[in-house]
């Protein structure tokens, strides 16, 4: 049994993803996830919500509550959320969480002792009235570009300059409005990735499995320039994982927290001592210690291309430069944006469909399979609600719910609620089972390779190749002339429907959950062999006509929707 350690990248806490957020990482995750699981291999799926830094500090002030209240009622909203996707996380944690903050000092503890970390002084805007040093984002002023005077302290939101805090004219704290604001000499530590280029470029050198996506931005941050840059590590900010090294004090340190970026990652690991610590699982170490039994594991990790060089260099800068035998990761499956209707998603202009609002709209499969099936792999790719009502209606209702209906109804109506016993398989079974066992080996091919939009066409064809043989076959003719014969293709239909709940389950759990109570499975075992799956079911066993599976959208629907997700969300 192989085994799989799969992490999606986690999630920002300040509000409700959109569903181009949910095909970058967390939905493709899944997917992966419940076909290792399908295929027998031991797995363990890991997510959290990211949840230290200013724009959370920012979400809490606007929101009116402290900020650990705040980000832990909205990990809830999130949690909910994803069960609602029907994301099977075996635990989805929370970087801010004892383990990571504990397991976030060791790391940069163990980096200090290697003489990977060294102290920067830097001077940064202070505001004694605030008693703290504001980050960009804290600072408003007049822009010196072109006279706004609400521009922030990194941008001005009118004309979009860069700017550094000191350009503003007369600026202000956005916390107290004080002005008599001053710069002030601060420390910060900087991972000195630098001192790593080469060990890193040998690294990704050896990945040449790897998504050119992932490759191409991963080698441009070692090269680009001066190569790859040291980074800061520290910011100065209340909320976050406190400066330590390992378990001591950080002289000249205090007060200060480490950069979200990096204790996020470090969450992975955290994350897996978090669902020990909650009594899912009862060793992490062997899933990422190589020595303590992790030298087996396969480790893949899902993101949208913007989290890429954080992965790809960053955390393996920690995880190496430790020295310690941790387990890195051994592929990366990077995704383009998913946009919307001619434009971009937009989460503050609220443009586009939220995680919350789609399934107010329909059940999750209806979005999984859609988003699944136009995964923004190789290019970035465009959700408009005329391509969504096309699959939805043509897939799931025409090709894989009629199927469904079509054969359990008729199958009543001409021999009970029971498996049809008689009459033997034939040349147009053979070809089907040729045909089946062709296709699921390029369907697991895909599946092993993460290809996934090729996933869901090859699994399209198959529900496609069911429709074609039951036409074909025909027993509603047949069984006037020869009902053994008819009875023999309403077995294998049946056995057809078992068939696709196993192989349909990545991408349309609900669906195959449906169709496993409908046919009263026990076991959902994968078809290694298809003429043997397709015998599964004996004459005798008894099956019920289940609820329609999937239901078309009607254009008068599409139209609502399309006006009504078109911008500001309430
Ligand atoms: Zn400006």
């Amino acid at each position: 049994m192989a085994r799989h350690l799969i992490t999606s990248a986690i999630p920002y806490i300040n509000g409700i993803k959109h569903l181009g957020n949910l095909v970058g990482s967390q939905l493709p995750a899944d997917l992966y996830a419940r076909y290792q699981r399908g295929r027998g291999n031991e797995v363990l799926f890991l997510c959290a919500t990211d949840e230290h830094g200013t724009p959370a500090e920012l979400a809490a002030t606007k929101a009116g509550k402290p900020v650990a209240e705040y980000c832990a009622e909205m990990h809830d909203v999130q949690a909910k959320i994803a069960e609602g996707f029907r994301l099977s996380f075996d635990h989805f944690g929370r970087s801010s969480s004892a383990q990571n903050r504990e397991l976030t000092q060791h790391f940069a503890g163990v980096l200090a002792d290697r003489g990977l970390i060294r102290e920067v002084s830097e001077t940064q805007m202070y505001s004694p009235e605030d008693g703290r040093y504001l980050p960009d984002r804290y600072i408003e002023g007049t822009c010196p570009n072109c006279g706004f005077d609400s521009a922030r302290g990194d941008q001005c939101d009118n004309c979009t300059k860069q700017l550094d805090p000191v350009d503003l004219i007369n600026p202000h704290s956005t916390i107290s409005g004080a002005t008599n604001l001053e710069m002030r000499e601060t420390k910060h530590l900087y991972l000195r990735q630098s001192e790593m280029r080469d060990e890193l470029q040998t690294w990704i050198d050896s990945k040449a499995d790897w998504p050119v996506l992932t490759t191409s931005i991963a080698k441009k941050w070692l090269n680009d320039g001066d190569g790859l840059q040291d980074r800061g590590i520290t910011r100065d900010l209340d909320w976050g994982v406190p400066v330590k090294k390992g378990s001591e004090d950080w002289p000249g340190m205090e007060g200060k927290v480490f950069y979200v970026w990096f204790d996020a990652p470090i969450e992975y690991i955290a994350c897996s001592q978090e669902w020990v610590d909650a009594g899912k699982g009862d060793d992490w170490q062997r899933w990422w210690r190589t020595d303590a039994g992790a030298e087996d594991v396969t480790y893949t990790q899902f993101m949208g291309k913007d989290n890429v060089p954080f992965h790809t260099l960053s955390f393996p800068a920690t995880i190496l430069g430790s020295g310690e035998p941790w387990k890195l990761v051994d592929y990366i499956k990077s995704f383009n944006y998913l946009n919307y209707e001619g434009g971009q998603f937009s989460t503050s202009r609220g443009r586009g469909v939220f995680m919350d609002q789609a399934l107010e709209v329909l059940p999750s499969d209806y979005w999984r399979w859609w988003l699944l099936s136009h995964a923004p792999e190789s290019s970035d790719s465009e959700f408009t609600w005329e391509n969504f009502q096309a699959s939805v209606n043509k897939d799931l209702a025409d090709v894989l719910g009629n199927f469904v209906s079509r054969v359990t109804k008729f199958a009543r109506s001409k021999f009970g609620e029971v498996v049809p016993e008689g009459g033997d398989f034939g040349a147009q079974e053979e070809a089907l089972i040729a045909d089946l066992s062709e296709r699921i080996t390029r369907y697991q091919t895909m599946m092993d390779e993460m290809e996934v939009r090729k996933s869901a066409q090859e699994l399209r064809a198959i529900w496609a190749a069911g429709n074609e043989y039951l036409q074909s076959a025909a027993p509603w003719t047949v069984f006037k002339e020869d009902p053994e014969r008819a009875a023999a293709i309403v077995r294998l239909s049946l056995n057809l429907i078992r068939l696709y709940a196993i192989l349909s389950a990545p991408f349309i759990p609900d669906a195959s959950a449906t169709l496993k109570d409908a046919l009263k499975l026990d076991e959902m075992s994968w078809p290694d062999d298809v003429a043997a799956a397709l015998a599964t079911l004996a004459p005798g066993e008894d099956f019920a006509v289940p609820e329609n599976l999937f239901r078309k959208i009607t254009d008068e629907e599409r139209e609502d929707w399309q006006s009504r997700f078109s911008g500001k969300r309430d």
